[in-house]
């Protein structure tokens, strides 16, 4: 009959509303379930993403030179006029920043606003006695919040998520780098800092956290610990992310976390002179950590010429920040190896990717995340009388990553109780880790007429 909806009619019909309704949502949802924070940052095209950088790069040169005494001088050594830097394949004019600048102008060298605008100051090891102190306006605290809100998304996190974080709070930038950004999300952040495994435990299991974030290493020891107090990880624990830096990990410490909690365990790359955490992450694909081009352009060098590098090939990371306004950097060398891989990732970011980091051009021990360089040591032994000129740096891993000092003392201080306190208190005071020290006889050493081995790294390689 005319004008009646027969039943081949009422599925014409579904099936139009279904078109009409529903993909239009699915347009919707789909993109969104790749990123939900500031995802059009996420996604930016490499013609896009190149025109932001060459502009914000020539805004920082210029900001930089007009602002921070020791960029002038670096620039005008160098005859480079910030004018001069026109395109991006400018920047290897740019003079490099190491981090013995960062020491050299202790405490707030590099600072190109009036004190009054800054905010926070966070602070890391320097090579000696001092530590190398950052600072940020508000801007740069609301930039890297949100740097690491992307960061912790591309990870899988996601607005409401409980996330217990496990890095240290304090001059540190790890504890609060993921608290802010966690905060950018929306996620619940559990700042439970570090140590106190039995209470992080528990918490873990009470609160449901669906995220954790520390050092990989601490996390490994977590799959031991949970077991030996009676967990089982995977049925008490509701852990679905994991992401991990601060130190070198290996494909087999992910295994092993991943089997343990059975949870998706990312790489997660930064440092304190880049804000702290945030500047690289994995995405799904695993194919290297994705640097947030837009706000750092990143170079690989050969460490002993400072030629640039083709991408693809291995040498030290430098980054320049391009937006950041309490301590601008430029060409920062990390002294990290990697690789830089610029081709568009199967997660559909053109962010530029770097390879896990496979070690350090310089002499620098990471112990349980800790930064430690083997002149600080120098630098405290060498300023305690009673002690012989020669020493040993010895790392080892029992559970978790721990310093032995071993000194030579003179015969009538070699039991002195009292010496081996102030040795471990003035370490404890410059590298904020505990020590084991042992007095040894003069002589008991070993010589070198080379180079000292100072240095004996007793931890498994994988
Ligand atoms: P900090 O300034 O204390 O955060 O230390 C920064 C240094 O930690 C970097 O220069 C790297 O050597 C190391 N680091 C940070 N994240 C990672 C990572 N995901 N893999 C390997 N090393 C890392
Ligand atoms: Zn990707």
């Amino acid at each position: 009959m005319e004008g009646e909806v027969g039943p081949n009619q009422v599925d014409t019909l579904s099936v139009c509303v279904l078109a009409q309704v529903i993909y239009p949502l699915f347009r919707v949802v789909e993109p969104r379930r790749i990123s939900l924070f500031e995802r059009k940052k996420q996604l930016l095209k490499p013609k896009e993403l190149k025109r932001i950088q060459l502009d914000r790069l020539r805004k920082l040169v210029r900001y930089s030179y007009r602002n921070v005494p020791l960029f002038r001088k670096r620039f005008d050594e160098a005859h480079v006029k910030p004018e001069s830097i026109k395109a991006l394949e400018d920047l290897e004019r740019v003079p490099f920043t190491v981090k013995t600048d960062l020491r050299d102008n202790y405490p707030l060298g590099i600072l190109a606003v009036p004190r009054t605008k800054l905010y926070c100051l966070h602070a890391s090891s320097g090579t000696t006695g001092k530590p190398i102190v950052v600072s940020y306006t508000h801007g740069d605290l609301e930039r890297w919040g949100r740097l690491v809100g992307r960061t912790l998304d591309v990870a899988g996190v996601r607005k409401g998520d409980i996330v217990q974080n496990m890095f240290g709070y304090g001059l540190f930038t790890g504890g609060l780098g993921f608290h802010y950004g966690a905060r950018a999300l929306g996620a619940t952040v559990i700042p439970t800092g570090t140590g106190n495994t039995k209470r992080q435990l528990m918490l873990m299991n009470d609160l449901r956290s669906a995220v954790v974030t520390c050092t990989p290493s601490y996390m490994v020891y977590l799959c031991e610990a949970s077991r030996a107090e009676g967990y089982e990880p995977r049925k008490d624990f509701a852990v679905r992310i994991g992401v991990f830096g601060a130190e070198p990990w290996s494909e087999e410490a992910r295994k092993r976390i991943e089997d343990v909690f059975g949870l998706s365990a990312r790489d997660v790359y930064g440092m304190t002179e880049l804000y702290g955490p945030g500047v690289a992450i994995e995405c799904e694909q695993r194919n290297g950590l994705h640097v947030w081009g837009d706000e750092f352009l990143v170079e690989t060098i050969n460490p002993d010429t400072g030629e640039v590098l083709a991408p693809g090939k291995e040498g030290e990371l430098v980054f320049t920040m391009l937006s950041r306004e309490a301590m601008p950097l430029l060409r920062y060398r990390t002294r990290d190896l990697s690789r830089v891989f610029e081709e568009e990732c199967g997660c559909g970011r053109c962010h530029p990717r770097i390879q896990r980091i496979k070690g350090r051009s310089d002499d620098m021990l990471i112990i349980g995340g800790v930064n430690v360089f083997p002149s600080q040591i120098e630098h405290v032994l060498m300023n305690i009388s009673g002690l012989g000129d020669q020493y040993q740096i010895i790392v080892s891993h029992r559970e978790l990553d721990r310093l032995a000092v071993k000194v030579e003392a003179t015969p009538d201080r070699l039991n002195d109780l009292a010496l081996r306190m102030e040795i471990r208190s003035d370490l404890m005071a410059v590298l904020g880790i505990n020590a084991d020290v042992e007095l040894v006889e003069l002589g008991a050493l070993p010589r070198s007429d080379g180079k000292a081995r100072r240095v004996i790294d007793l931890r498994p390689r994988e």
